[in-house]
């Protein structure tokens, strides 16, 4: 007798039944990977790289004997005994958004999911209630246009996370080896500059991950952003998967980038690949289950999709990818391509008017991203009043309230200088970018943070730029504030000084993404309090030297090491 003499009620009824013999026994296969179930893309990997001889990692192991996703239930636990995680633990509490962030603090992190940025006045309002009932009273914003909270206490970890579920930003592979927050243009649909709006591509492409537990098992982070162009940049050529807008022959369509990891000094590779908008998930998909298959699950360094493509060559990735699809990929003649505008430098500060007639979004200036729950509810009660009850954060650490009509845009910005923010910032602020740095992260050689506005508030009052500049501080190689592509781009970094070790940093000078891509390079290291005059030193050569209109990254690019290096010499010993 073969299966087929039963009916498929039948069949049903004897499936169930195996599985609960299967159950009693204790042999239940875990849930996700029931038998006849499609194969574990992760697990398939992990035994490809065991039968290659490799060594799989400790954090695969760990992810090979029980998948991050199950392991809610000991997190609830450990929370439910006050304890945090240890060990690999610390890692696989990130797949729930979990950051244990000791020993620098004592607490989680926990940081959000919010694709594209956009967040609704609700959201904000319950956000800022959780900052204030279980964290530190603020919320930062990343530059991943995203929110995470701090200093939470090892009992209310899930809590905070239940939370913010029921806000409907479930925190869920924020962290560790899983696909990022989805950045995206801050201003789609309400850019009279755009070619396209981004915002239902990527609402999908997030609901799309969240619903696809093989998407939660990659060899390492990964990032997607998808620019549908406009005034304010959103940096995809820094990410693993960057989604360009470009006007074709045919139509609208996206160009696809890979591999971008600005950390190892690369930006996302031209693929001379076009994206139709409404293939754009499946293609992402695709991407991802070819670099799940064949990423390094052997070396944590190297698992980067960058490696895979350095190790494989486009065109071997492409056929793959085209595997994956069932269909080939839609290559282009670049002569074709009508590439998107260049943003404006700083179009995520100040009052600009949108598409639709008699509408503005205010860029709002935040404190390298730090915002007091005081201020996300009084946002949240602008964004109602003025606006239509929506904020939406970008890279560049701020956030935009979008559709404010003209005529309220004077209350508008006194309702933000009410509650310590504005709308208005010289070149320095509005183009300053920092990382956690040694205040709440360990990786961090500097407080990255405090620097950055002492660097602020020393340049500021020495000299006015009458043209925009990037400064980024990063604490560690992870180069969460991209130092690699600014125009000054400090990375932190130990200095000694007679019998001690200070905080200091790595300048670099000349870096510069989407039109004026380039990575900064190496000119000296400094210690801390030495950094506000190098940069006045810079500045100053640069407005003194400059021909009509040359940026400071153009200016840098011709001029030697030696003569940059002697400039800031100069201005530090005459400080
Ligand atoms: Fe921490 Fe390094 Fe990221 Fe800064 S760049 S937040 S120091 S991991």
């Amino acid at each position: 007798m073969s299966a087929s003499d039963f009916s498929a009620e039948q069949q049903q009824y004897l499936k169930g039944f195996f599985a609960g013999v299967e159950a009693r026994r204790g042999t239940l296969t875990p849930i996700g990977n029931e038998a006849g179930a499609p194969p574990d893309l992760m697990r398939s990997a992990q035994d490809r790289a065991i039968a290659a001889g490799g060594k799989l990692t400790e954090a695969e192991i760990a992810k090979r004997e029980k998948h991050p996703l199950d392991r809610w239930p000991e997190i609830v636990t450990r929370a439910e005994d006050a304890k945090f995680p240890k060990g690999v633990d610390v890692l696989l509490a990130r797949w729930h958004g979990l950051f244990f962030v000791g020993p620098t603090q004592d607490s989680y992190m926990i940081r959000l999911r919010i694709a594209g940025g956009i967040v609704t006045s609700d959201q904000l309002r319950g956000i800022a209630d959780l900052a204030t009932e279980f964290g530190n009273g603020f919320a930062d914003v990343t530059t991943r246009a995203n929110l995470q909270l701090r200093e939470i206490r090892a009992q209310d970890g899930p809590e905070v996370v239940m939370r913010l579920g029921d806000l409907g930003l479930l925190p869920r592979g924020t962290g560790a080896d899983n696909i990022r927050n989805i950045t995206a243009s801050p201003t789609a649909g309400i850019d009279a500059g755009a070619l396209l709006d981004t915002r239902p591509i990527v609402r999908a492409l997030n609901h799309h991950i969240l619903n696809s537990r093989d998407l939660f098992g990659l060899p390492r982070k990964f990032n997607i952003a998808v620019s549908g162009g406009g005034l304010v940049e959103v940096l995809e050529d820094t990410n693993d998967i960057a989604l360009t807008a470009v006007r074709t022959p045919t139509g609208i369509m996206f160009r696809l980038g890979l591999g971008g990891i600005t950390g190892h000094r690369d930006f996302a590779r031209p693929t001379g690949i076009l994206v139709l908008p409404k293939d754009a998930v499946r293609v992402c998909d695709a991407i991802l289950r070819v670099y799940i298959a064949h990423g390094d699950r052997t070396n944590r360094a190297k698992a980067r999709l960058k490696y895979l493509l350095d190790s494989w060559g486009l065109v071997t990735f492409l056929e793959k990818v085209e595997a994956e699809l069932g269909c080939p990929l839609t290559r282009m003649d670049e002569a074709t391509i009508e590439a998107p505008q260049a943003p404006l430098r700083n179009g995520h500060i100040g009052i600009h008017a949108q598409a639709q007639p008699g509408l503005f979004y205010v860029g709002v200036v935040t404190r390298l991203g730090r915002v007091s729950e005081a201020q996300l509810r009084d946002l949240s009660a602008i964004a109602e009043r003025f606006g239509r009850g929506e904020i939406r954060l970008t890279v560049w650490q701020n956030l935009l309230i979008p559709n404010i009509a003209e005529a309220d845009l004077p209350a508008v910005t006194n309702a933000l200088a009410a509650c310590g923010l504005t709308h208005e910032a010289g070149p320095i602020r509005a183009g300053l970018v920092a990382c956690t740095g040694n205040a709440g992260c360990k990786f961090a050689a500097s407080n990255t943070k405090r620097h950055a506005m002492d660097i602020a508030e020393y340049v500021e009052a020495r000299i006015t730029l009458d043209a925009p500049i990037n400064i980024h501080l990063t604490g560690c190689h992870h180069s969460c504030a991209q130092h690699y592509i600014a125009d000054i781009g400090l990375l932190g970094a130990k200095v000694d000084r007679g019998d001690e070790e200070i905080e200091g940093y790595d300048l670099h000078v000349g870096g510069g993404a989407g039109p004026q891509q380039k990575i900064g390079r190496l000119l000296t290291r400094l210690a801390h309090d030495a950094t506000g005059p190098a940069i006045l030193g810079l500045l100053r050569f640069w407005t003194e030297q400059r021909e009509v209109d040359e940026s400071f990254q153009a200016f840098s690019a011709r001029q030697p090491d030696d003569v940059l290096c002697a400039v800031i010499e100069a201005e530090i010993a005459g400080r």
